[in-house]
């Protein structure tokens, strides 16, 4: 690079780039297409990865194929006539105080008349071996020494810019930062933040990164704890931790209109619902969230437990409670199943005492749903249950108090907004199984106070977990079959309804039947989205009642499904599964007090595959699976942020970066308690995704 010169640094972070000398107005306009039209924007295009050219070798070092950078001069460039159409050759020879070395060139038939044969270049390409002693340069950058910018030194690697590939972008960059001011890059976040994180400022952050220094230590760059990185990755996240903390300042700031008793007459009633005692956990969790009932503000409350420990019957004594209160709850699940269980068992609890109705699309189908839906603006129904048929316009609550939501995970924001919409500022619970990371669940859960249930009821076992082959499928079967002779009850679940040209992977409609007939004459039945929901119904009836002893499914049945004497859970094609689900498939055992086993069955293992059965193998604590998942796999769109409208993340990664989480939730509560807010939004670096090669931030490419 060419010496900084603070004369020359005239481009402020706001100067147009058509009055920037040195982009062309043709190259202006090119770069307006791409929407970048100011010297910062264009600052906001980061590399996405580096790549370590500092070393320049000698032709003599040469020893091993690879990339490689070298210094010298390049002599008989000459065109040669090659047959193919749209290929042209330029061979030369390259040759420094060592040795020399023929080099070749695709399609780039100008460089005869470039190269003069007195200067010194720096290229930078791969060298192959053509014989045991002699390489060859293939294709290499090509630039004069004294004015390097793809070699001698970090080189950034940027993405795509409309049509700007990535060596055009590098010698732009190259070009323009020598006379960027940098000092007038606009600091959005608080100088004692940046002083008590040890970040740089903002500036400094994006001239590191686009112009790494000879001393850079390379590993942090593409370990992402590189300085530069670090600052713009803790500003995407303080960003989204401000985010979580206004909407909860929104949701909760003001006085809620309602209010609860908690008398002697509520204490019986709800000791009257319980049908057996509550645990530790669960009674910890129980008394958070009446507090939070009898508090003036809005309760925003997370219940996490791992699957089997207890959430419904919580929320059952949290309804009790809005009830008892002259209030009605909303409880709503994310699938049409899991609506209809849920609702049952809480008929079965407060039936006796209060009118409990079904909402979903199916219900509505049959007709019942009109009549409930005017009980339910009356207020005759106080405890609506049901799918997103609850946040439909047309449903209206005389006087929603509680809003629980059930699997949240399942659900975005804007779904939550929704519910507590129904009411003015109800109460919200909302309550998860999938055990997320305590790092993680900061962000996703940003806004909600937790509550953890982190026991299980008394008297249950550990579920016994095994990996098998495909080959010894009889073998488990035999013994599945002998556990229905004792009377024990199982599941058998498939990732597929029927056999599919495109995935590989067992399927309920062909080898399902085959187990059907195997294990009988114990009765089996098929359940998945398909069914219509009345036989959905009665075939979960069936199975809870014990009329049928296996229940042959595909994974409707992950999430939330609840009946205790089932003690068998075969997975096919487990190797199709991830982590998190195969967690929740085994948490539908294990649910009573007897022994319960869980098979996962498995084809051909990919090396991903056997690690995440080995993981799922040796442990059932779901927050190890839990991290396991996300170094696996990584967070995916834990957040719904596309729906939430939560900002997105450009650079920061919520898997590689969790460690900066609670720093940044720290930082966050601490400006909100000053009433400092800064305006992040603005001077996000964004790296659009959606370029031809992009491959997301600092990923692969
Ligand atoms: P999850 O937290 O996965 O939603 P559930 O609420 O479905 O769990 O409860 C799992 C099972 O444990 C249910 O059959 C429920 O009746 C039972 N259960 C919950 N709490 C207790 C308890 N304190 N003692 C005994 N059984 C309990
Ligand atoms: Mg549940």
């Amino acid at each position: 690079m060419t010496e900084r010169n603070d004369r020359l640094a005239e481009l402020r972070f706001e100067t147009p780039l058509s009055l920037a000398r040195g982009i062309g107005p043709a190259r202006a306009r090119e770069l307006a297409a791409a929407g970048i039209t100011t010297v910062g924007q264009l600052l906001c295009h980061l590399p996405h990865r580096w790549e370590d050219r500092r070393r320049v070798l000698t032709v003599r070092e040469l020893a091993a194929p690879g990339a490689v950078a070298l210094r010298g001069r390049l002599h008989d460039l000459k065109a040669v006539r090659v047959r193919r159409r749209g290929l042209s050759l330029v061979r030369g020879r390259f040759e420094d105080a060592t040795g020399s070395l023929g080099v070749v060139w695709f399609n780039r038939p100008y460089l005869p008349g470039w190269v003069d044969g007195g200067g010194e270049y720096l290229l930078y390409g791969e060298v192959k071996a053509v014989s045991r002693e002699r390489f060859e340069l293939i294709n290499p950058s090509c630039e004069r020494a004294e004015e390097a910018v793809h070699g001698a030194r970090v080189v950034p690697v940027y993405p795509k810019l409309g049509a700007l590939g990535p060596a055009l972008l590098r010698r732009i960059f190259a070009g323009l930062l020598p006379r960027v001011d940098f000092s007038s890059v606009p600091e959005p976040l608080p100088s004692d933040l940046l002083r008590r994180r040890d970040l740089p400022t903002l500036g400094e952050a994006l001239a590191r990164l686009h112009a790494p220094g000879e001393e850079v230590d390379f590993e942090a760059l593409n370990e992402r704890r590189d300085p530069g990185l670090v600052r713009l990755i803790f500003g995407e996240l303080l960003e989204l931790q401000l985010a979580l903390a206004r909407l909860r300042e929104r949701e909760i700031g003001a006085l809620k209109g309602h209010a609860y008793r908690l008398d002697e007459q509520v204490r019986k009633a709800a000791r009257e619902v319980l049908p057996f005692r509550l645990t530790q956990a669960q009674r910890r969790a129980a008394k958070e969230i009446v507090d939070d009932l009898l508090a003036p503000r809005p309760m925003l409350r997370l219940l996490q437990g791992d699957v089997g420990s207890g959430k419904t019957v919580v929320a059952a004594l949290a309804i009790v409670v809005a009830v008892e209160s002259g209030l009605q709850a909303a409880f709503m699940a994310p699938t049409e199943l899991l609506a209809e269980q849920q609702f049952r068992t809480l008929e079965r609890l407060l039936g006796r005492r209060y009118r409990v109705a079904l909402l979903t699309g199916s219900a509505d189908r049959s007709g019942a749903a009109e009549a409930a839906r005017e009980a339910l603006a009356r207020g005759e129904i106080q405890v609506a249950v049901g799918t997103h048929a609850l946040i439909e316009e047309r449903v209206r609550f005389a006087r929603l108090g509680l809003a629980v939501i059930d699997e949240q995970h399942r659900f975005g924001v804007v779904q939550r907004q929704l519910l507590e919409q129904k009411g003015d500022r109800p109460d919200l619970l909302v309550m998860t199984a999938t055990p997320i990371p305590r790092s993680l669940a900061l962000t996703v859960y940003g806004d909600l106070a937790p509550s953890v249930i982190d026991e299980l009821p008394p008297g249950r076992l550990p579920i016994a977990t095994r990996v098998v082959p495909a080959a010894k499928r009889r073998e488990v079967y035999r013994e599945v079959r002998a556990g229905l002779d004792l009377g024990e009850r199982a599941y058998v679940v498939f990732p597929l309804i029927a056999e599919s040209d495109l995935v590989e992977a067992e399927a309920l409609t062909s080898l399902g039947e085959k187990v059907r007939a195997f294990l009988a004459p114990h009765a089996a039945a098929l359940l998945h989205g398909q069914v219509p929901p009345a036989e959905r119904e009665a075939a979960l009836a069936a199975f809870a009642r014990g009329d049928v002893s296996v229940l042959l499914a595909t994974t409707v049945i992950e999430v939330g499904i609840d009946v205790p004497e089932a003690t068998w859970m075969v997975i096919e094609s487990a190797e199709r599964f991830g982590l998190s689900q195969l967690h929740q498939l085994r948490g539908r055992v294990g649910r009573g007090s007897a022994a319960s086993r869980c098979v996962a069955l498995h084809g051909k293992l990919s090396a991903q595959a056997r690690r995440r059965l080995d993981v799922f193998a040796g442990t059932t604590d779901g927050f190890a699976i839990a991290e396991a998942d996300l170094d696996l796999r990584g967070p995916g769109d834990l957040l719904g942020t596309r729906q939430a409208g939560l900002p997105r993340l450009a650079v920061a990664d919520l898997g590689a970066d969790r460690s900066w989480l609670e720093a940044a939730r720290e930082e966050a509560a601490h400006l909100v308690a000053r009433w400092q807010d800064p305006d992040l939004a603005a001077l996000r670096c964004r790296l659009e995704p959606g370029e031809p090669d992009w491959q997301g931030p600092f990923g692969g490419g």
